[in-house]
C-alpha cells in the first residue's frame, strides 16, 4: 500500500526507523512526505534520501504563507525537482478558507502559481481545501490541472464535490475519518473504487497523551480494512486496487 500524505518529517527523526518499521509490518511499501514550508521541503527531501520507503511532495501549504509566493521561492521549489529523483508530487497546496488563516490574495497565488509550477514539472498535484472546495476547484479547472491530475486530499466532502473532483481528473484521498464519520461513509460508498487512494495524513499528536494513539502510516491498514466493508471487496482486492490507483498517479507507470 501506499501513504500518498504524510507529515513524516514532523516526527522525532530519531523515530522514524521505529514508524517504519510499523508502517511496513502492515504492508505500506511507500509514504509520501508532504511539505508545508521551505524548510520542510528540505526534510522531506532529506527523509527520502535516507529512507527507501519515503518520497517526497513538495509546496507551501496555504496556513503556512506568511508573505506572497514570489520567484525566488517558485525557484527554489524548482530547483529541489533538480537535486533529487525521489519528489513525485506538489504537496501540500490549495485553500484554507478557516478564520485566521493568511489573507485570501496570497493563498489563491499562491495555489495558482504552484498549480502552473507543477505542470510545468509534470508532476501529480494533492491538494488541501478547508471550507473552500468550490474556489478550489474552479482554480484548478481554470489552470488546467487535470493535465497532471492528483488527489483532493483527506476528502470529507459530499457525492456532488466528489462528482466534480473526479470529472476534473482527480481522485479521492481517504483518510482515518471513514472509520468513524457515517455521513463519509455513506458518500464514499457511491464513489468508484478506482478514483480511491488512501492516506493517513500522520502527524505527531502530542495533546493524545498515549503515545500509541498517534496517526502513523500504519494506520492505513485500518482505513483499507474499512474500505473493504463499504465496498463489499476482499480486503486484499482493495488493497490491489488502491496501490494501483496511487501507483498510477504518482509515477504513472502501472505497478
Ligand atoms: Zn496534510
Amino acid at each position: 500500500m501506499l501513504d500518498i500524505h504524510t507529515h513524516i518529517t514532523e516526527y522525532n527523526h530519531n523515530e522514524i526507523t521505529e514508524v517504519i518499521k510499523r508502517a511496513k509490518n502492515v504492508g505500506v511499501k511507500i509514504i509520501i512526505a508532504a511539505s508545508t514550508t521551505i524548510n520542510s521541503c528540505f526534510q522531506s527531501i532529506k527523509l527520502s534520501n535516507t529512507y527507501n520507503i519515503i518520497y517526497s511532495g513538495i509546496g507551501l501549504h496555504p496556513m503556512d504563507l506568511k508573505t506572497p509566493i514570489n520567484e525566488t521561492i517558485l525557484k527554489t521549489l524548482e530547483n529541489f525537482t533538480k537535486k533529487s529523483n525521489k519528489i513525485v508530487t506538489f504537496s501540500e497546496i490549495g485553500l484554507d478558507f478557516l478564520d485566521d488563516m493568511p489573507d485570501r490574495k496570497i493563498q489563491y497565488d499562491a495555489f495558482r502559481e504552484q498549480i502552473r509550477l507543477s505542470i510545468q514539472l509534470n508532476l501529480p498535484i494533492i491538494f488541501h481545501s478547508r471550507n473552500a472546495d468550490l474556489e478550489t476547484l474552479r482554480i484548478l479547472k481554470e489552470e488546467q490541472a487535470y493535465k497532471v491530475g492528483g488527489a483532493m486530499h483527506y476528502f470529507q466532502s459530499d457525492i456532488n464535490i466528489a462528482n466534480k473532483v473526479i470529472d476534473l481528473g482527480f481522485n479521492i484521498s481517504i483518510a482515518k475519518p471513514i472509520l468513524n464519520n457515517i455521513e463519509l461513509q455513506k458518500t464514499v460508498k457511491n464513489i468508484p473504487l478506482n478514483k480511491i487512494v488512501l492516506e493517513t495524513d500522520s502527524a505527531p499528536q502530542p495533546f493524545k497523551k498515549n503515545r500509541e494513539k498517534w496517526t502513523e502510516p500504519r494506520h492505513l491498514y485500518d482505513i483499507a480494512e474499512k474500505l473493504s466493508s463499504l465496498y463489499d471487496c476482499d480486503i486484499n482486492e482493495l488493497q490491489k486496487i488502491t496501490s494501483k490507483n496511487s501507483y498510477d498517479m504518482l509515477f504513472k507507470i502501472p505497478i
